[in-house]
């Protein structure tokens, strides 16, 4: 029913700040109502270059709830207490993502609730508003290529198949394939009303979110002076420069965003953020490549 992610980037944020300002966000999303709620985290820095992704980062944590946004909260922390996992661990780079849940398919549980994700080793792991309304023949497809589904989401093809997409397109060893054509590949299937937020551990410190019918906006926080006058424009939106320190935000809902900035951004039916080195691209869904081959159709081999 909501959705939330928070990337800062050349700015060091701990990991207790950065799990604060997931679950605030969240907070802010409570009033439209949910059963269940989830965020993903990075284990480690991936502090390397996103662009060198030839080796694959840590898998990113994900915790899940059913019930109420302090129950997750609670949980967090006490896996946390448990574990090594230190909340003064700070990131120069991170990128998390949070859900907060309204079943629609498959009822209120933590393996249910969102992230969902491509396979153990949480490779490709998505948040989602909305309903998928071909799921179920996009299920079959993919249980004939090897996949097997641990929900009953509508959701859970969506990072099953960036995760087909990506093992497809870098199955002869080319790792050229970037974030935004797994995930505008993974669009081109999709049917019904969406907006997502993708996580991969493929691409440590990316995020990318695209939307069909459900709502979604991106709210920008510049943290250098002359930052703040040289945001470019672009088809009368502002997109934000590459390398300059920021904090970046994605939403179902701007009332998640104001408490961080005024700098916001509504999404268009179609229309794909690829948060990549600091910088903000909006592509553009092409429906015509819709009517060219469909890769999934293809029998399994
Ligand atoms: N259809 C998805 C599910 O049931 C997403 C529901 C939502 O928008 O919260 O998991």
């Amino acid at each position: 029913c909501g959705i939330f992610a928070y990337l800062n980037f050349n700015v060091k944020k701990e990991r207790r700040y950065i799990l604060q300002v997931l679950f605030n966000g969240l907070r802010r999303l409570e009033y439209r109502g949910y059963d269940s709620a989830g965020i993903a985290i990075d284990s480690d820095n991936n502090s390397s270059s996103s662009s060198e992704n030839s080796v694959v980062c840590p898998p990113p944590l994900v915790f899940r709830r059913e019930g109420n946004i302090e129950s997750l909260v609670k949980s967090v922390y006490h896996e946390v207490a448990e574990t090594d996992l230190n909340l003064e661990e700070s990131f120069s780079i991170h990128a998390g993502i949070a859900h907060t849940r309204w079943a629609t398919h498959g009822e209120p549980s933590p393996r249910n609730s969102h992230p969902q994700s491509s396979d153990d080793g949480n490779e490709f792991l998505v948040v989602h508003n909305g309903v998928i309304t071909n799921y179920e023949v996009l299920k079959e497809t993919l249980v004939r290529h090897g996949f097997t589904f641990e929900s009953e989401t509508d959701t859970e093809v969506i990072p099953k198949l960036a995760k087909f997409v990506f093992d497809k397109a870098t199955e002869g060893g080319d790792r050229t394939v970037t974030f935004s054509q797994v995930v505008l590949e993974v669009m081109r299937h999709l049917e019904g009303a969406y907006a997502l937020i993708f996580k991969s551990r493929h691409y440590p410190n990316e995020l990318i979110a695209c939307k069909r019918g459900s709502p979604l906006v991106l709210g920008v926080k510049e943290l250098t002076e002359d930052a703040s006058n040289g945001s470019a424009f672009h088809d009368d939106k502002f997109v934000s420069k590459n390398g300059n320190p920021k904090e970046l935000f994605l939403s179902s809902d701007a009332n998640a965003l104001v408490e961080h900035t005024k700098k916001v951004l509504v999404i268009e039916d179609g229309e794909v953020v690829h948060l990549k080195d600091g910088g903000v691209s909006i592509l553009k869904f092409d429906n015509d490549k819709e009517k060219h081959g469909n890769s999934l159709a293809r029998p399994a081999s």
